[in-house]
């Protein structure tokens, strides 16, 4: 884990050098929509500091900061009722494409299983 990577487009996002959608931020987590909705809500939210993946988190606070971050994005978008879905794409197999953490808020829609 590091501080801010200026070639992460997540950590430029983070930084506020380029611009997102924002739905929240605290001093730890940053979230903002998707551009590129997969469902009618679609939102990412990420550790402010660089973390590529799943698997270079160390700090189990900060992954509890995410993860509940994730279900207040999803309360403050009225999903929490209906419900949603939280994923982690790690690496190839998992349909990873940005390199730093983070966690989707799909909702809106009926999610089928298994994902495809
Ligand atoms: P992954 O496939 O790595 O799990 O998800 C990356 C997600 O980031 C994709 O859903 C993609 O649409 C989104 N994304 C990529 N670049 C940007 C960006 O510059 N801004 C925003 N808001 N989303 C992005
Ligand atoms: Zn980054």
């Amino acid at each position: 884990m590091s501080g801010s990577n200026q070639e992460c487009v997540f950590c430029r996002i983070a930084s506020g050098q380029v611009k997102a959608d924002r739905v929240l931020e605290t001093e730890d987590v940053v979230a903002f929509r998707d551009l590129n909705p997969q469902a009618p809500t679609h939102i990412l939210v990420i550790p402010r500091v660089h973390v590529a993946s799943l698997n270079e988190l160390e700090d189990p606070d900060l992954a509890g900061r995410v993860l509940m971050a994730a279900r207040q994005v999803a309360g403050e978008e009225g999903l929490a009722e209906a419900g949603y879905r939280v994923v982690v794409n790690q690496g190839s197999d998992g349909g990873q494409t940005v390199f730093h953490l983070h966690v989707h808020v799909l909702g809106g829609r009926r999610m089928t299983w298994p994902p495809g």
